[in-house]
């Protein structure tokens, strides 16, 4: 980067909830953007129509070595971000190979690429809390074994200890965020935490077979009810936007490390539909029942993180709290469905 210049930034996944937030994160500090993204997802995606014309776009798969190459070549990136993933631990089941190569194989192209063509450009992956799994250690931190117990985990396990061998053996500037689950009303309804909240806002509104489908394609609201997998499931819940927050500060540092992302505060599933539940004056027992078709072959433990080095170096802690997060999605997901409801009358 020459003196005067803006940094520039490279976002893997930026159609996704996170590089929608990082793109917006990045703009706003007077970042030049690229973002890498499959074409055809780029020009159906909410990032496109919001800020298409402030994003250089750089076109290609994650998994095709020219692409990613081809990609840091062009952008001359300061610093990458690589969000890109096969982000549904549960879908990972369905397909474990394409998630081997989208979430293993995929960020050890890039930091390939990243090491022959532009050595000194910072990198930022995104780990999980899935890889944690079913680890007894609890609270988990930087130094908790990882126990993976899905494959979308397993490919994450992969790359992040291929991450940490391309720092060491090559001094790469790499730094992984061992992310815990974050939310946001831009989340897609396939995920768990929007589930909910569109499950909650079909009942404010009165809506008994809803149009979103789920995963098996049937409508994710049926005569009222919301279908969910096992209902004894905890997680660490934050908001997305103050994650994105936590990648740019880790890319800061003199000196790459990894960190562990979450806020600290466990929730139950049952929490997460009480509280969404109960934003719009309902009770969800009424509401939300378990199928047993839904429950993951294996489940991951109670994740819990311990975010202390991240509050510590990177002065990094959460804003927004679990219930602000979750009424923002019900009433967000309220609001499409009354417009939807709006434009066709009577079609609800
Ligand atoms: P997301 O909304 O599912 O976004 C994933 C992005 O990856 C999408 O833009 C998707 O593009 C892109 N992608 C998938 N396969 C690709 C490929 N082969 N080539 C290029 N792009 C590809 O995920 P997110 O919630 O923003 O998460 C961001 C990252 O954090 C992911 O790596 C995720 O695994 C990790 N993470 C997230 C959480 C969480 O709770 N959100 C927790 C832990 C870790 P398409 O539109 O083309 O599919």
């Amino acid at each position: 980067m020459s003196k005067g210049e803006p940094k520039r930034a490279v976002i893997t996944g930026i159609t996704g909830q996170d590089g929608s937030y990082l793109a917006e994160l990045l703009l706003d500090k007077g970042y030049r953007v690229f973002g890498f993204a499959r074409q055809e997802s780029w020009f159906r995606s909410a990032v496109f129509a919001q800020l298409g014309t402030r994003i250089e776009m750089l076109f290609g798969d994650l998994v095709v070595a020219e692409d990613i190459s081809s990609a840091v070549e062009e952008a001359k990136p300061d610093e990458i971000y690589n969000l890109a993933s096969q982000s549904r631990p549960g879908e990972s089941w369905a397909h474990p190979t394409e998630t081997m190569m989208i979430n293993g194989l995929g960020p050890v192209l890039l930091f390939d690429a990243v090491r022959r063509v532009r050595p000194r450009c910072r990198v930022f992956h995104a780990s999980s809390s899935e890889m944690f799994g079913r680890t007894t250690s609890w609270p988990q931190n930087e130094h908790t074994p990882f126990d993976a117990a899905n494959p979308y985990a397993a490919a994450k396990v992969y790359a992040h200890q291929m991450a940490r061998i391309y720092r060491q053996s090559y001094g790469m500037f790499i730094s992984c965020g061992i992310l815990f689950n974050h939310e946001s009303e831009r989340r897609p309804v396939h995920f768990l935490s929007q589930k909910v909240a569109y499950g909650a806002a079909c009942a404010a509104l009165g809506i008994l077979d809803s149009p979103g489908l789920n995963e098996r394609g049937r409508p994710i609201v049926q005569g009222g009810k919301l279908f969910l997998g096992m209902l004894e499931v905890f997680r660490d819940w934050g908001y997305a936007p103050d994650f994105v927050e936590a990648m740019w500060r880790m890319l800061q540092q003199d000196n790459p490390e990894d960190f562990v992302i979450g806020t600290g505060q466990l929730h139950s599933l049952r929490d997460l539909c009480a509280v969404a539940y109960g934003s719009v004056g309902l009770d969800w027992n009424d509401f939300v029942a378990s199928d047993p078709a839904l429950v993951r072959p294996l489940e991951s433990g109670r994740t819990l993180a311990d975010s202390s080095l991240a509050h510590a170096r990177l002065g990094w802690k959460p804003s927004v709290n679990f219930e602000s997060m979750v009424s923002k999605m019900v009433d967000v997901q309220k609001q499409r469905l009354m417009k939807i409801q709006n434009t066709l009358p009577g079609s609800l």
